[in-house]
């Protein structure tokens, strides 16, 4: 007669801890549509690994976002939307140019309304400065409109790291996700913890995704130096992602249980921190 209410205490506890800890992915990159989705799970299933969301983008690799196409670019984001709402666990991720002005701004508050959660830009592929008066404007705008803004952060253009550190202080309502925070130059994100106790300078607002950067940094010279970052800029403030096709999730995973963070950490970066970020829970 006491096997149930066991039965039942164990199940209060195991549910919500293997429900913390399912893997949530914030940056795929599906060049080749549905495609693109089959050969992401087919890596997983190979490799004994699971998602539980991932979001996902139309650009990136052969498939370009510059100014000039605004038709272009809405007909891509539906059809990522579209994706998404026929696929369970995809999140779809929308783009915009920063230089198509009023008409990006535009496109980011209609694929708010069409419940699109992550704004993806990058200054790199789009050819942009993130210095540049129309991203403020265009990130301004999605952060009211409740969008979270991804923003390519490889410190392969000069600044990088300046431009973003300060776009996002002069955005304090906007929250951003900074993907690969900051490649190797990832020591200039200490500085968050001294930002954090200047009065009025920084309002908390970036994420960092680890994608790619975690595979150099694993089991390197650099791993204590990175894994000090991550607490610097804050455990609840990193999210894992793979970057794929680049990267896969299973070669992301792998490298992520080498760096030395506590299972509680482990936990939190491996999709607890993006569920709290995207709603999901
Ligand atoms: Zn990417």
């Amino acid at each position: 007669m006491r096997t149930l209410p066991i039965l039942l205490a164990l199940a209060v506890c195991v549910v919500p801890a293997a429900a913390q800890d399912r893997v949530v992915d914030t940056h795929v990159h599906l060049h080749n549509g549905e495609a693109s989705i089959r050969e992401y799970e087919a890596q997983l299933k190979a490799a004994g690994r699971s998602v539980s969301v991932f979001g996902a983008m139309w650009f990136g690799g052969p498939n370009q976002a510059l100014a000039g196409n605004p038709g272009q670019i809405r007909a891509n984001n539906d059809a990522m939307i579209a994706l998404a709402a026929k696929h369970k666990g995809m999140l779809a991720i929308a783009t915009v140019h920063p230089y198509d002005g009023d008409g990006a701004i535009a496109e980011v508050e209609r694929v708010a309304l069409r419940g699109v959660k992550l704004l993806k830009i990058h200054p790199h592929t789009q050819k942009f400065d993130a210095a540049d008066p129309r991203v403020l404007a265009l990130v301004r705008r999605a952060g009211e409109v409740g969008l979270i803004v991804l923003m390519d952060n490889a410190s392969i253009v000069p600044a990088d790291n300046e431009k973003l550190f300060n776009l996002a202080l002069q955005a304090p309502k906007t929250r951003f996700i900074f993907a690969h925070m900051g490649g190797l130059q990832f020591r200039f994100w200490n500085i968050l913890a001294l930002a954090r106790t200047a009065e009025n300078l920084f309002a908390d607002n970036v994420y960092f995704d680890i994608s790619a950067t975690v595979l150099l940094a694993a089991d390197s010279p650099i791993e204590a130096e990175f894994v000090w970052t991550i607490r610097n800029v804050g455990v609840d403030k990193v999210l894992l992602a793979s970057d794929f096709p680049q990267i896969s999730l299973p070669a992301t995973l792998t490298a992520f249980e080498k760096l030395d963070l506590t299972d509680a950490e482990r936990v939190k970066i491996r999709g607890g921190n993006a569920r709290k970020l995207l709603g999901l829970d």
